[in-house]
């Protein structure tokens, strides 16, 4: 049994684990988390070859938020009635701005998709952010 490298005094012991992981404000359990355990102080850490699976299922939720984005995109663009153009005026920094968004090839700021997200409930307040 392998010691803990943390406090060196107390053995490891194998555990699974569920693990909460936050990604653009939205969550997920990770399950089945292979870790060591140390009952002396407490410390958790992966089981070897854990890290990479881990690493993968993370990546994999992330792909996954980041489609629905832009989705979440696309579709409160056209619910505010905004072409492209009109929303890169309003909204973007510059000219082909949400194209690319919606086309995946660049990342929108968290507080834009939180922005879309509030016009999209109160579409009255677009005319604020003229
Ligand atoms: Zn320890």
């Amino acid at each position: 049994m392998l010691t803990c490298p943390n406090c060196g005094v107390s053995p490891l012991t194998h555990a699974i684990r569920e693990m909460q992981y936050s990604y653009k404000g939205q969550s997920t359990t990770i399950a089945d988390v292979a870790v060591e355990h140390c009952a002396g102080c407490r410390e958790v850490m992966f089981a070897s070859g854990e890290h990479e699976h881990y690493g993968e299922l993370i990546k994999a939720f992330r792909k996954q938020v980041d489609a629905e984005e832009l989705k979440t995109i696309r579709a409160m663009r056209k619910r505010l009635g905004l072409t492209l153009q009109k929303a890169d005026e309003l909204l973007g920094d510059e000219q082909g701005d949400f194209a690319r968004y919606e086309a995946g090839e660049a990342h929108a700021p968290v507080a834009l998709v939180k922005l879309l997200r509030l016009l999209g409930k109160h579409p009255e307040l677009l005319d604020a952010v003229r």
